[in-house]
């Protein structure tokens, strides 16, 4: 399976259609879904709305969508309370990089906390849940390249430090993620978040992008987060 472009729907100027390229996606997800074990009620469409403002968003809340995705602590904390007072049930998953100063920030602003990649911040985040009575699900991030560059706990760390966050700081871990070396095939990635994810007996399992969600769901994806094929190019 190849690593396609998306295709991108604009009305009359040129501007993008955030309602349409939604719906596309969504079909596209739910035939994909239908096509695997997962069934059509298996994957939660994860829109990545980062970088973007309100103005392009609210289509897609209009739309009735409410699972979004941020990568950024200040921008989704300066962007969303406003939007949260006029669409309730939103979900809000935090899926870039926490440093621990952070983390009562993202435990306020965050519904789900997909980046959990190291014991401290595990620990970080278990006092602050206590100390704010908010409990927030948890994913753990797995490096499944090994990228010296990327976040993410190691492969063959992954169980010992999954058993940790559990037992050790009793997070609420709900499921693994991760972001597979751009430019290769994603699927033996894919594959091993999805071997580890279920070793582990963790139902969730957050991969897939743009360009690959489809072949993400065929590998065992209950959670695809897609950015640039709802919402557009990034300026940044
Ligand atoms: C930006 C981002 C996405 C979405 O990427 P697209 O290619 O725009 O769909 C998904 N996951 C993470 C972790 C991201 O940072």
């Amino acid at each position: 399976m190849s690593v396609e472009t998306p295709q991108l729907a604009a009305d009359e100027s040129h501007t993008i259609d955030v309602a349409a390229n939604l719906q596309a996606v969504r079909n596209r997800v739910d035939l994909a879904a239908r096509q695997s074990a997962q069934g059509s009620e298996g994957v939660s469409l994860i829109a990545v709305s980062k970088t973007h403002d309100a103005s392009r968003i609210r289509p897609a809340l209009d739309a009735g969508h409410r699972v979004f995705g941020e990568n950024r602590i200040q921008e989704a904390a300066a962007k969303w309370p406003e939007l949260r007072e006029v669409y309730d049930t939103l979900e809000l998953h935090l899926i870039g990089p926490l440093q621990t100063n952070k983390v009562k920030t993202a435990i306020a602003h965050f519904d789900v906390i997909q980046t959990v990649d190291r014991p401290k911040l595990a620990r970080v985040l278990a006092e602050e849940m206590t100390r704010s009575d908010r409990r927030r699900e948890c994913f753990v991030e797995v490096n499944v390249g090994e990228e010296p560059q990327k976040s993410g706990i190691l492969p063959r760390e992954a169980d010992a430090f999954i058993k940790e966050c559990r037992d050790q700081f009793q997070l609420p871990i709900r499921g693994v993620m991760c972001i597979p070396p751009i430019g290769r095939e994603p699927s033996p990635y894919f594959a091993l978040l999805a071997m580890i994810g279920e070793r582990n007996g963790l139902s969730a399992v957050s991969m897939g992008m743009s360009g690959d969600y489809e072949v993400a769901i065929a590998f065992g994806a209950t959670h695809v987060r897609v950015g640039t094929a709802i919402f557009g190019p990034r300026q940044r």
